[in-house]
């Protein structure tokens, strides 16, 4: 057995109620590694055939809950969620920083594959004794918060008794969906440890279309051997040592963003991208500290970079929400681009979307593109049932409880905003899709390309992953390292350094992988099978690489105030940067990988299905 593995999958069949364990062979363990890489091979391996017609909310669609194998070993604990995705059609890898990924390991799993429909709602509990499945009737529909509770109560006491006199016992680590999983929302997240989320892709609306409320684990066994203990016990202790020094992020976290990514580097959404730049200094880290931090560090597991906050509103209409910081992306997302800018709305607007289980920064996108069509008078009072300012806390709380319950005009908005865009198109009989802001389904990341100060032009444009800015690319080299690896390892990217990681990755798993080959071989081989899986798309939309792989129309407007007012993204420069990424990368003028490049990358099995499409 590989090392730094458990060696085996939990496979679960929720039609069938059948429950066993499955291994992959080492070659395509170090072709893929796990997380990302290792869904996307399973996924071609069992829909491949299939694909463009595999209803991404039907039973025949696989749900994965993988590890890598530095999880856990690693400082962090991270969990990465796939299958195809009801946002793009292709494949995403979504990662949470969450205990239950070591849970996972430690109870002798590296992932759950989890395919079929169950009858009525479920949750799936892995132990050392393997997987069962129990009845959730009673968790459906409560919130995040509500199932957390209970299903800690629940199942600690009982696994407890049947491991006693093993001190202070630890919950397990749980997965679970909010209402807006359970109702199918293309961008429910499937969250974790009250306001983690693995956001993009919408797999918390393939959770729900399976039934499936939650997956708990708990282990007592240790995590798997390494190849070199002596080795990763020292680099172990540098990586913490560096981690502990990284003082302004342990203070801050990514929320100190909330202003000066605003303000300084002018690329944060501000009322659905009208504008990227704004001097409000109620919004940004300091803000929030003070008034609303409940617990100043707090750490996933075995990292000691411990970059999270806990928030409370401890008074006022909002009082009770718990959140976390929030984060930049969702200060940015539920604050500026909502036209909030304070600190109360944000963080109250944070925990609404948390305890829906949304995907903060996808359905924050949602929300502010129905506010511009309403500033644009093209949704109606009538459309939404009452007024949508800009800055409005509580019209957009009651949006959000709309759109994961499919109410009104949440039923639309609950097809994420391309989808929406397109329907709401064709009711009003105006286009509307330039206000969409998404690449390839995916509503973009909290960072804009015009300025030039932060998001690279084609960092979404040329993304296997569209608009997710955690998977942004570059050149086609550099941006393996980053997401590709990480989300395939599986850690944390904030704790992910450059030198320490490919040594730490050599002495764990034993395998020579390097930076270089890494960048060349398993990075490429990765993100070309999911821009097969993207290209194949279906079985609602398709996309016209020459047309969708592209940047939101916004981002081509210049931008209409701040320190760089009139800049925009240039169109020819992306294109002819576009083209670099597919020749770096070996695929064709369209971004379809060519047969020479399957050989290279042991990827042939694809050839029978791409040569349709390069005729095309
Ligand atoms: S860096 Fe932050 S998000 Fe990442 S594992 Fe550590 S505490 Fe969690």
């Amino acid at each position: 057995m590989p090392r730094g593995y458990a060696g085996k999958l939990l496979e679960v069949d929720l039609s069938r109620e059948k429950i066993w364990e499955t291994t992959l062979g080492e070659g395509v363990l170090e072709a893929f590694f796990g997380g990302r890489g290792l869904a996307a091979k399973v996924l071609w391996d069992r829909l491949g055939d299939r694909w463009p017609h595999v209803d991404p909310l039907g039973p025949e669609n696989i749900f994965l809950a993988m590890t890598g194998p530095l999880t856990g070993i690693y400082p962090g604990s991270r969990i990465c969620c796939s299958g195809k995705s009801p946002l793009s059609n292709g494949v995403i890898g979504a990662t949470a920083s969450s205990e239950f990924a070591s849970e996972l390991k430690m109870a002798g799993y590296d992932g759950v594959i989890v395919t079929g429909r169950a009858k009525s709602p479920v949750y799936i509990l892995v132990t050392d004794q393997g997987g069962e499945i129990r009845g959730a009737e009673h968790l459906w529909g409560k919130t995040g918060e509500e199932t957390i509770r209970i299903m800690n109560r629940e199942i600690t006491g009982e696994l407890e008794r049947r491991k006693p006199n093993l001190g202070l016992y630890k919950e397990p680590g749980i997965i679970y969906i909010g209402p807006a999983g359970e109702n199918r929302i293309r961008t429910a997240a499937v969250m974790t440890k009250i306001c983690h989320a693995a956001g993009y892709g919408g797999y918390g609306a393939v959770m729900g279309s399976k039934n499936l409320k939650a997956i708990a684990a708990k282990g007592h066994g240790p995590l798997p051997e390494v190849a070199a203990p002596e080795t990763v016990k020292v680099l172990w202790r540098e990586i913490h040592s560096n981690l502990i020094s990284r003082e302004r992020f342990r203070r801050w976290g990514t929320g100190y963003g909330g202003y000066s990514v605003g303000a300084e580097m002018s690329s944060e959404p501000v009322r659905n991208w009208q504008s990227e730049w704004h001097d409000e200094r109620g919004i940004g880290g300091p803000r929030f500290e003070v008034p609303y931090w409940a617990k100043r560090y707090w750490s996933d597991f075995n990292c000691t970079l411990s970059c999270m906050k806990l928030s409370c509103i401890k008074a006022g209409r909002w009082k009770g929400d718990i959140t976390d910081a929030p984060d930049y992306e969702m200060q940015a997302y539920l604050g500026p681009n909502l036209g909030i800018f304070n600190a109360e709305d944000a963080t109250h607007l944070s925990a609404v979307i948390d305890n829906l289980g949304l995907s903060g920064i996808n359905s924050g996108n949602t929300m502010a593109f129905a506010a511009e069509l309403y500033q644009r008078g093209i949704l109606t009072r009538e459309d939404l049932g009452f007024e949508m300012e800009w800055g409005d806390a509580e019209a957009f709380t009651k949006l959000a409880w709309m759109i994961s319950k499919r109410e009104g005009v949440g039923d639309i908005l609950a097809e994420g905003t391309y989808r929406a865009a397109l329907k709401i198109s064709k009711l009003k009989g105006v286009d509307v899709t330039p206000y969409a802001v998404q690449v390839k389904g995916v509503e973009v990341g909290a960072h804009g390309t015009r300025s030039g100060r932060d998001m690279n032009p084609i960092g979404y444009a040329a993304s296997v992953q569209g608009g997710d800015h955690t998977s942004s690319t570059r050149d086609g080299y550099d941006d393996m390292r980053w997401s590709v690896f990480n989300d395939s390892a599986v850690v944390c990217g904030f704790c992910s350094y450059d030198r320490l990681i490919w040594e730490f990755a050599r002495a764990v798993t034993g395998w020579n992988i390097t930076r270089h080959r890494w960048c060349t071989e398993h990075g490429p081989r990765i993100v070309t099978l999911q821009q097969a899986l993207l290209l194949l798309g279906g079985p609602d939309i398709y996309w016209n690489p020459e047309k969708d792989f592209d940047n939101p129309p916004r981002f081509y407007e210049p931008l209409p105030e701040g320190p760089y007012k009139g800049k925009a993204t240039d169109r020819a420069a992306v294109e002819v940067m576009k083209r670099n990424y597919y020749k770096v990368l070996g695929w064709d003028e369209r971004g379809i990988p060519k047969r020479e490049t399957l050989e290279r990358l042991g990827l042939e099995y694809l050839e029978p299905q791409l040569s349709k499409l390069r005729k095309t």
